[in-house]
């Protein structure tokens, strides 16, 4: 060892002088930077209901794998913030994640626009709500355990992220992709209508960015990765606590590097399913799959990612549609089984209130752009795949990685295309109100992203 470095030492003595300045360069790329890790486990203690699927009303009966919220704060070498947070959860609305960011807030001085939240949307963990009243046929006793379960765990993503915050210590970061071929798009068309199926002709986004993080010798101590397929695997009959295949990836990845904090954030998945799903097994396989993508990927020539780090954060304002009828609404609540027909009541009660329906909702969006090396797009919502190749488009698709399901989990955010079809994902809002998105939301989105983008820094495409 000592050998070969004294030999590239000699080396170094003699190359021509913009050779020198070109390895100087390289070995200053990807560092500058300081970041702080910790991690909690947030398995529930007590028996509570678990979310994801409708028609679960009972508590878990078993922890198949325990479930985490992991928080990695970065610095730049101008002193730059950012944190983000990443948890084996089905998401974060914004009444439960508002609270958190304020108190991470008082405790670490990192603003709204410099806290990332998400989740990777698993089905087999516990129900987030903090109003019993939300919990549709979920007894009341059920319901108050899931409102302490959420304070808690409240407390916990605050705590998690005010401990990173307060061990910042230097780090080297690059960055590369890899592929996974367990994404299936779910949009099936049948001769009436488009369920929730498998269609192997549909999109899917079967990227997995992976940003690793270094000491500065070289050791890895984090993994930042993605995927952008539904955390379900396991399906509405499963009753064992587990982070789905996403926690199957960490657990994998911790076995294999004992002491990396692995840490996963979910893509445009709106409209992507696992395939194949529906046994723990199967969960255990693309878990694995996964895990080894992840591990390939890190043992690669990866690019050096270098700072400085600029955040942008918005709220854009995404419209409803707003010409329905009572007679429209009572007609889409008749069948009871349809996908519209949970936000179809929830609209025609506003209406019983004498209140107005609403005009638009205000999804956050937030850009971290890495010197102009990378830029993360972290949208929120449950986001379709046409998304990604709308947004490559407007932001040219090099050096990104588009995530979603951050910051507030309120409901699908179909495209126009997907919107004018139907299925699933035009279900309207499920939290922090009622209605259904309009198809001009896709290109107001689309702007506000290109928008923010540019703020932060990414050199856009004309
Ligand atoms: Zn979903």
């Amino acid at each position: 060892m000592k050998i070969t470095r004294l030999f590239v030492c000699l080396l170094l003595l003699f190359l021509a002088p913009s050779q020198s300045t070109f390895a100087a360069d390289t070995a200053t790329a990807g560092a500058g930077w300081k970041v702080g890790l910790s991690q909690v486990r947030v398995t529930p203690a007590h028996p509570v209901v678990m979310s994801g699927y409708g028609g679960r009303t009972k508590p878990f009966e078993g922890v198949a794998g325990d479930l985490y919220v992991k928080a990695l704060v970065i610095e730049d070498a101008e002193g730059h913030r950012a944190a983000i947070v990443t948890s084996d959860l089905l998401g974060f609305s914004a009444a439960v994640a508002e609270p958190i960011c304020e108190e991470i807030n008082t405790k670490t001085g990192l603003k709204r626009d410099q806290i990332l939240l998400t989740s990777s949307h698993t089905h087999a963990g516990p129900m987030l709500s903090l109003n019993p009243a939300d919990q549709t046929g979920v007894a009341e006793g059920e319901a108050l355990r899931s409102v302490a379960y959420t304070k808690l765990l409240q407390q916990k993503v605050v705590e998690v992220v005010t401990e990173a915050a307060a061990k910042l210590e230097p780090a080297h970061f690059s960055f590369g992709s890899g592929v996974i071929n367990f994404a299936m798009n779910r949009r099936e068309f049948t001769p009436t209508g488009i369920i929730l199926g498998v269609n192997p002709r549909g999109l899917a986004d079967r990227s997995v960015p992976v940003l690793r993080i270094d000491t500065p010798d070289g050791n890895p101590r984090a993994v930042l990765f993605g995927a952008a397929v539904h955390n379900t695997t396991l399906g509405g009959d499963n009753y064992q606590i587990c982070g789905d295949y996403a926690g199957f990836t960490q657990a994998y990845i911790d076995e294999q590097l004992p002491g990396v904090q692995a840490m996963f954030v979910l893509g445009c998945a709106g409209d992507a399913n696992p395939y194949p799903r529906g046994t723990m097994e199967i969960t255990r396989q693309h878990g694995e799959a996964l895990g080894k993508e992840v591990c390939r990927v890190l043992e690669t020539k990866l690019r050096p990612i270098s700072g400085p780090m600029k955040v942008a954060f918005d709220q854009v304002a995404l419209p409803l549609q707003t010409n329905f009828t009572r007679e429209q609404l009572e007609s889409l609540t008749a069948n009871k089984r349809s996908a519209q027909a949970f936000c179809a009541t929830k609209m025609l009660a506003a209406l019983d209130r004498g209140e107005k329906l609403l005009t638009h909702y205000d999804a956050p969006v937030t850009v971290w752009q890495f010197g102009d090396d990378l830029t993360m797009v972290a949208l929120s919502g449950e986001v379709v795949v046409d998304y990604v190749t709308l947004l490559e488009k407007a932001l040219g698709p090099n050096k990104l990685w588009l995530a979603a399901y951050a910051n507030d989990v309120f409901g699908y955010l179909p495209s126009a295309r997907v919107l004018a079809e139907g299925g699933y994902e035009t279900r309207g809002l499920y939290s922090g109100g009622a209605g259904f998105f309009a198809p001009q939301a896709e290109e107001t989105l689309v702007k506000k992203v290109r928008k923010l983008a540019g703020k932060a820094g990414r050199k856009l495409p004309e």
